[in-house]
């Protein structure tokens, strides 16, 4: 073990000193384990001390300009794949072997949920509400206790933006048979609203898709302003078309004091193999050309303007960078540069 630590280069006096270092923080460790009873079998026995086992933090805020941003994780499903889901009409190996040469595993995936709140100084905006108290049971429709922990209470919500209809956007618009977020108005596409509402995605593959909606999105319509790609949500967050994954599906530009961010939602939904292959079908997709299309016009613009984006099913707190490769785009993990 000392060996290993050893520098290569000819020793300086300040080498040996941290090389006997190490040898003497080496034996002590090991004085202390044999005396916590871990390397000797005559050591005393101690109760096993439980792991706490959810190693992810649940929410991340900073500063755009004049705004607060805070991402939320609504909660994490694991499963498999990423293929077929993603790569739909690839072979199999060539989706593996992308996400080899980007340390995934092939076989296994998580895909995180995470909604995120802008208060602009003047209202708090939520965009998107998570998959609701159906999914609590395994973990997720946790968006309620990460606003709790974030000191917000879903009664200060002021808006609630709807990217699209999906079950894991809309989940969490109602509680308890009651709308969430009591005191809110709500803003979604009208495109959107109108393919989910028509007589024709009331049977067939679209039919649970249409229930959800007419569940828990009709019964706030009254309230709810039907928004088109350029309409403003509030000063400086405004629209834009991504239609693709769901017909209405919005991206928003919000931007405060000069500074931007791309709400991207579910424009891209694997961060390695729909950022690096953006034509490669999604199975989510509705219409996987018009996605793939969105996909390479909305991250082209953020890779070309630099900017900052947060996408709902990007590692949390699923905010991150691009910049354009080979045929697609490669993803860089926000680090500090929010919080400077
Ligand atoms: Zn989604």
């Amino acid at each position: 073990m000392t060996d290993q630590i050893t520098p290569r280069h000819p020793r300086s006096a300040a080498s040996d000193i941290s090389r006997r270092g190490a040898i003497a923080l080496a034996a002590a460790g090991a004085a202390g384990m044999a005396g916590a009873g871990l390397i000797s079998a005559s050591g005393p026995a101690r109760a096993a001390v439980p792991m706490q086992a959810d190693p992810r933090p649940g929410h991340y805020r900073f500063r755009l300009g004049g705004f607060e941003i805070t991402t939320l994780l609504d909660g994490v499903r694991v499963g498999e794949g990423p293929y077929p889901t993603f790569g739909s009409d690839q072979q199999p190996e060539t989706v593996a072997a992308l996400l080899e040469e980007n340390f995934l595993p092939t076989d296994r995936f998580a895909n995180g949920f995470t909604p995120v709140v802008v208060n602009t100084g003047s209202e708090r905006i939520l965009f998107d509400t998570g998959l609701g108290a159906g999914a609590r049971g395994n973990g997720m429709g946790m968006l309620g206790a990460q606003l709790a922990a974030a000191g917000i209470d879903p009664g200060e919500i002021d808006t609630v933006v709807i990217t699209h209809m999906h079950g894991d956007h809309i989940g969490g618009l109602m509680e308890n048979g009651a709308p969430a977020f009591a005191n809110a108005r709500y803003v979604m596409g009208a495109k959107e609203y109108d393919f989910w509402t028509a007589d024709a995605q009331k049977s067939g593959p679209t039919e649970r898709g249409a229930a959800a909606v007419a569940a828990s999105v009709t019964p706030l319509a009254e309230k709810t302003r039907f928004i088109a790609p350029g309409d403003a949500v509030a000063s400086g967050i405004e629209a834009v078309e991504a239609f693709g994954h769901t017909p209405g599906h919005l991206a928003f530009h919000i931007e405060s004091a000069g500074q931007r961010l791309m709400l991207t939602a579910d424009t891209v939904n694997h961060f390695v193999v729909s950022m690096q292959r953006p034509d490669w079908h999604v199975v989510y997709d509705t219409d996987k050309a018009a996605a793939a299309a969105t996909r390479k016009k909305i991250l082209g613009m953020i890779a070309a303007e630099r900017i900052p984006f947060a996408g709902y099913h990007m590692p949390f707190p699923a905010l991150g960078y691009l910049d354009a490769r080979d045929e697609g785009f490669r993803f860089t993990a926000a680090s500090y540069q929010l919080v400077l």
